[in-house]
C-alpha cells in the first residue's frame, strides 16, 4: 500500500474517533512524558486518574525533581511497576542538572535521559517536537503485523528491526505526533488482540491478515512467559502501639516501597513450618512472639509473578533483639508510607489501626 494512503487513512480515522484524553490537549513534553510512562502496562481509565494526580502534585519538572523519592512512590502506589516512578524521578533530576530544566527536543538526546527508552523518546519527540520518528508499542506491533502480515517475532532482535524499519517508512512526515497516536489508538480501539473490530477498521481493504484469515496468528511471539509463584508470610509484629516495617531495598519487585518483615517460600506452608523455619528463629529466637492470628491466603497477579500472601499477627514483649533493619512505626503511620497494593488492600479490609 502507498505510504501516503496508509497514513492518511489512519489520520482521518483518528480525527473522528480519538478519545478525548487530558494529555492530548497539550504539547508540553513534561506532561507527555508523564502520560506515556503512566500508561505503560496500565489501562487508560486507571492511568488517567494517576496522570491527573501526578501533574497536580508535580505541575512541572522542577517540582518533580525536588520531591523526595518516598513522595513520588506514595503517589504511584497501586499503579505497579514502581521502577517507572523511580526512573521518572531520576530523569527529572537529570533534566534539571544537565539541561537547566529544559526538555531535550531531539529523539537522540531524549534517549540519554534515565528511564527514557526508544518508545518513550519517540512518543515525546514526535508529539512535543515534531520529530519524524515512529513510536512502536504493543498496539503498533499488532496493527502492522496484521496489515502487512509480518511473521517476524516481535520479541526477537531481528523482528524488532523489521518493525522499526516498516514503521519509520510509513510515518507521516507532516504530522508524526498525530500519526503515532493514531496508530496506537487504532490498535487500542479497533485492532484489539482478540476479536478485532475489522468491519469498522479503516485498513480493512488493505489488511493482508484479514484477507488471508491469519489475524489470530499475529503478531508472532517467540518466547512463552513463565509465571513465578511466590508465597509471602507477612509478619505484623505488634509492640505496644507500634508495628515494624521494612523498606524493600533489593533488586526485586516493589523496590523502595515499604512492607512488613516477611518469610518467603515457594509453596504454601502450614503454621508450624513457618514458626520452625530458620527465618523465624532468626527473628524471634531471642524475643519470643505470641501468634494471634493468621489470615486467609490472598493473592496478587503481576505480569510475570503471582504473589500469595498470608498476614501473621503477632505480639512481642521485648523488641531488643529484633533485626536492626526493622523500622518501628506507630500503626497509623503506615498509611503515609508507599506500600504494595496487596498490603494496602489487606489493611483496608481489616480496618487496620482503627
Ligand atoms: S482489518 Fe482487522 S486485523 Fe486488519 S488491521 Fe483492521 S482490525 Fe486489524
Amino acid at each position: 500500500m502507498n505510504t501516503f494512503f496508509f497514513s492518511r487513512k489512519i489520520l482521518n480515522w483518528y480525527n473522528i474517533n480519538k478519545r478525548d484524553l487530558p494529555w492530548r490537549n497539550t504539547r508540553n513534553p513534561y506532561y507527555i512524558w508523564i502520560s506515556e510512562v503512566v500508561l505503560q502496562q496500565t489501562r487508560v481509565d486507571q492511568g488517567k486518574q494517576y496522570y491527573l494526580k501526578f501533574i497536580d502534585s508535580f505541575p512541572d519538572i522542577s517540582n518533580l525533581a525536588t520531591a523526595s523519592e518516598d513522595e513520588v512512590l506514595k503517589l504511584w502506589q497501586g499503579l505497579g511497576y514502581y521502577s517507572r516512578a523511580r526512573n521518572l524521578h531520576r530523569g527529572a533530576k537529570q533534566i534539571i542538572e544537565q539541561h537547566k530544566g529544559i526538555f531535550p527536543d531531539k529523539y537522540s538526546e531524549l534517549l540519554k535521559i534515565s528511564g527514557i527508552g526508544p518508545y518513550t523518546a519517540a512518543a515525546i519527540a514526535s508529539i512535543a517536537f515534531n520529530n519524524t520518528v515512529a513510536a512502536i508499542d504493543g498496539n503498533v506491533y499488532r496493527v502492522l503485523s496484521r496489515v502487512f502480515e509480518v511473521n517476524d517475532a516481535i520479541d526477537s532482535g531481528a523482528g524488532k528491526k523489521t518493525f522499526e524499519k516498516l514503521a519509520n517508512k510509513l510515518i507521516d512526515k507532516n504530522e508524526p505526533g498525530n500519526y503515532n497516536q493514531a496508530l496506537m489508538e487504532l490498535g487500542a480501539l479497533i485492532c484489539k488482540p482478540h476479536n478485532p473490530d475489522c468491519k469498522n477498521c479503516p485498513l480493512q481493504n488493505n489488511c493482508l491478515a484479514y484477507k488471508n484469515k491469519t489475524i489470530n496468528t499475529l503478531p508472532v511471539k517467540s518466547k512463552k512467559t513463565l509465571i513465578r509463584h511466590r508465597y509471602f508470610y507477612y509478619l505484623i509484629i505488634n509492640y505496644e502501639e507500634c508495628v515494624y516495617v521494612k523498606q524493600r531495598t533489593e533488586n526485586d519487585i516493589w523496590k523502595k516501597l515499604y512492607d512488613f518483615p516477611l518469610i518467603e517460600s515457594t509453596k504454601d506452608l502450614p503454621a508450624n513450618a513457618i514458626t520452625q523455619s530458620a527465618d523465624w528463629i532468626n527473628i524471634f529466637g531471642q524475643s519470643p512472639a505470641t501468634l494471634n492470628h493468621i489470615s486467609e491466603l490472598v493473592n496478587h497477579q503481576l505480569t510475570h509473578q503471582k504473589i500469595y500472601a498470608r498476614f501473621i499477627h503477632l505480639t512481642i514483649k521485648n523488641e531488643k533483639y529484633l533485626p536492626a533493619n526493622f523500622i518501628k512505626i506507630n500503626k497509623r503511620d503506615i498509611f503515609g508510607l508507599a506500600v504494595p497494593k496487596i498490603i494496602e488492600n489487606y489493611l483496608t479490609k481489616v480496618s487496620f489501626a482503627e
